[in-house]
């Protein structure tokens, strides 16, 4: 019955690490969405930067419009110079003149100010751009690193599956079964140390003749609480 208890010992420690494997495994997928934050961050920031740039292209656009709206105006106010009879007329047409030209030049003015801010506005844009490439390198290689730790836990849970057969095998297939009861009932853990009369399990009181008999009976004991198997070291 010693060596049987070995056994048991064995197998719900494969079976420990088999869920804690598995548990690693199915985490992965939260791990890399943990990591997602600052790329998603950069392209929300390129979007806005973006819109930002077209706001300024088009009241530029609007602005070279009215440019050329006002340089029509001073076209036609010059041609019609040469119909002006009288003197007083000339003058004030020709401060009328003077006055779009003025209008035109601050317009223009605009356009240059706007001009400069659409270089700024495209110089953060590609910082901007810049930043999404690097966050999602820095995100593939996070992936990467993760895919391989995946990896390596299947590779791992494969090989203790493949104990875990050869361990089974040698177990006594009623005891094999009330193991897997156990465990079911336990949440995976079937098979604990008693220590200073405490269940390791259910952390209860042991009777103190079975504490005493779980070292020298050579048969299997369990927790007269929780069920769970007891070995002492
Ligand atoms: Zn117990």
């Amino acid at each position: 019955m010693k060596e049987v208890l070995e056994l048991l010992i064995a197998l719900q420690e494969i079976d420990s690490t088999i869920v804690s494997r598995k548990l690693q495994i199915d985490d992965i997928p939260k791990e890399i969405n943990k990591h997602t934050a600052p790329l998603q961050k950069a392209e929300k920031d390129f979007r806005k930067q973006q819109e930002k740039l077209n706001e300024m292209e088009k009241k530029k656009r609007q602005k070279e419009l009215e440019v050329k709206e006002i340089e029509d105006r001073i076209e036609k106010l010059k041609e019609r110079t040469k119909d002006i009879k009288t003197n007083k007329e000339y003058h004030a047409h020709l401060k009328e003149i003077e006055k779009t030209e003025k209008e035109k030049y601050l317009l223009e003015d605009d356009v240059l100010y706007l001009m400069e801010e659409i270089e700024e506005a495209k110089k953060t844009l590609k910082e901007a751009e810049k930043k999404i490439e690097d966050e999602k390198k820095r995100l593939e290689e996070i992936k990467k690193e993760l895919d391989k730790k995946k990896q390596q836990a299947e590779e791992e849970l494969q090989e203790l599956k493949k104990k875990r057969l050869v361990l089974v095998e040698k177990i006594p297939p009623d005891i094999y079964d009330s193991y897997m009861e156990t465990l079911e009932k336990t949440n995976g853990l079937a098979v604990v140390e008693a220590k200073d009369e405490v269940c390791l399990g259910c952390y209860m009181s042991i009777p103190p003749q079975l504490y005493v008999e779980i070292k020298t009976e050579d048969r299997l004991h369990q927790c007269p609480q929780c069920g769970r198997y007891l070995y002492r070291k």
